[in-house]
């Protein structure tokens, strides 16, 4: 959509406001609304002044002034307001005119090009699936007096699940119960059927969705992949739209990687291809998994660089509450063709050559995704420039149910960081792939570490629930 055609839509369309937005360092978006009475072709030339200084994360309070630069072609209309409200993603400027050099779409934007550059191929095709869990609405406090903050194992965790519903047990889901089974125990087909309508009617193109393995109600919808700024620009509005039609019928909607201890979590695998002038580059038929050398590489360097990848992937303290055995979500830094414990996964079902792809399982929602997708094409790319052979490297592949090899044979896997300090160590250790082509800058690293240990430290000072099970009868 052009500038033209944004202007044409606000009349034709009677739109009363345009809602400006952008996105922080921790992936969360931001907006300032005009107008429509406000808005004309100047608007996309001049910008939107906003105060950088109030974003966490943004500059210092001596260098406030930014200007948002709307992106027309993200324009779509918010199904929520009462109000007509057309949204448009922004761009960062500095006051004179500079891409501000923290602001996530200026890294994907670079790492876009970064690929033109690199003489691989065309174009970088991602496509997440992000999982969420549909929570009836609490009060905070009541939230943090639930008994099932204290349940310490599976059996445990289905008992408070029950119990907390009240009444009879019939077709309630159970832990890990949850894959699918129809109505009346997915009581949540309606919510999502409505969240993917207005998704549809906002522009995305919507493949499927279901209930996921936890219990509680935990939900996955699939949106058809694209390239790098796009998918994370409709991954953006994925969020907001789950989490407003939620809101809608009196529920939240969370992606918060491990909110209920002992059931499965939410994880946002990420599929991802190459193709070069529409041809795929990661297909060789007959090969391991039809997979091309290229996408062997690719691979590589994913699994070589992920210590440190996987604090930008995975950058939340909670994130790494989901990333332990027994519940689907990667440990094992191994590639395999279905290996749900593995933390690349090659679909090999119904694939086509152009289908051929990677899945990247480790990231979740907690990821900036501007971030996430460029450090993962970035980890990717390196492979390719270095022909990393993850087989070479001891990363498998692993086809075999890896939690019952001997421990012999695990004492070979390498495994994801236990916390999110680990893996900060890592980036700090490994980062020279991800300033390639100046796609992220030192600055922006010993930035995002700094506000991440940060976190990590809030979190780690406060006292736990479970501390008290632990240590309060000492
Ligand atoms: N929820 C699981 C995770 O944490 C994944 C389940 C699936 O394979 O879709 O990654
Ligand atoms: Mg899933
Ligand atoms: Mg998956």
């Amino acid at each position: 959509m052009s500038v033209q055609n944004v202007l044409d839509l606000i009349k034709e369309k009677n739109i009363e406001f345009v809602d400006f937005r952008f996105i922080d360092l921790s992936g969360r978006a931001h907006h300032i609304t005009l107008p429509a009475s406000e808005v004309e072709a100047e608007t996309f030339v001049n910008g939107v002044a906003f105060d950088g200084s109030s974003i966490p994360g943004f500059r210092g309070i001596e260098e406030s002034d930014m200007v948002m630069m709307p992106d027309a072609e993200t324009a779509y209309v918010d199904p929520f307001t009462a109000h007509s409200t057309l949204i448009i993603m922004s761009n960062i400027h500095t006051p004179d005119g500079e891409r501000y050099e923290r602001d996530p779409r200026s890294i994907a934007h670079k790492a876009e090009e970064y690929l033109q550059q690199a003489g691989v191929g065309t174009d970088a095709f991602f496509a997440p699936e992000s999982e969420f869990f549909i929570f009836d609405e609490v009060r905070y406090e009541s939230t943090m007096n639930s008994s099932s903050f204290f349940v310490d194992s599976e059996e445990a965790a289905w008992n408070t699940n029950r119990k907390e519903d009240g009444g009879n047990l019939g077709f309630k889901v159970g832990v890990k119960g949850g894959y699918v089974p129809v109505a009346p125990v997915d009581s949540q087909q309606d919510i999502r059927s409505e969240m993917v309508r207005l998704l549809q009617e906002s522009g995305l193109r919507v493949e499927r969705h279901h209930h996921e393995v936890a219990t509680a109600g935990q939900a996955e919808i699939n949106f058809r992949f694209d390239t790098l700024t796009k998918t994370a620009d409709n991954l953006m509005k994925y969020k907001y739209i789950v989490h407003n039609t939620a809101r809608q019928y009196g529920k939240v909607a969370t992606f918060m990687p491990k909110p209920m201890f002992g059931d499965n979590g939410s994880g946002m695998h990420v599929h991802m291809s190459i193709f070069n002038e529409g041809t795929p580059l990661f297909w060789e038929k007959g090969a391991y998994a039809n997979l091309s050398e290229i996408a062997l590489n690719y691979i590589g360097g994913i699994l070589y660089h992920a210590p440190a990848l996987i604090a930008i992937t995975n950058p939340s303290t909670n994130s790494f509450k989901r990333l332990v055995p027994g519940y689907e979500a990667p440990v094992n830094l191994v590639f395999s063709k279905g290996n749900r414990s593995a933390a690349v996964r090659i679909p090999v079902a119904a694939v086509t050559p152009k289908g051929c792809r990677i899945e990247f399982r480790t990231p979740d929602s907690t990821a900036n995704p501007y971030l996430a997708f460029a450090a993962m094409l970035m980890a990717g790319l390196d492979g390719i420039k270095r022909k990393i052979d993850p087989r070479a490297l001891g990363y498998g592949p692993f086809d075999t149910n890896i939690y019952e090899l001997s421990d012999e044979e695990k004492k070979e896997i390498r495994s994801v960081p236990g916390t999110l300090d680990e893996a900060l160590d890592a980036l700090e250790a490994d980062y020279a792939f991800l300033t390639e082509g100046g796609v992220f800058t030192k600055e922006f690293i010993d930035n995002y570490v700094g506000f991440k240990r940060a976190e990590a430290k809030s979190v780690a000072i406060r006292v736990h629930p479970h501390e008290y099970g632990l240590y309060f009868d000492c």
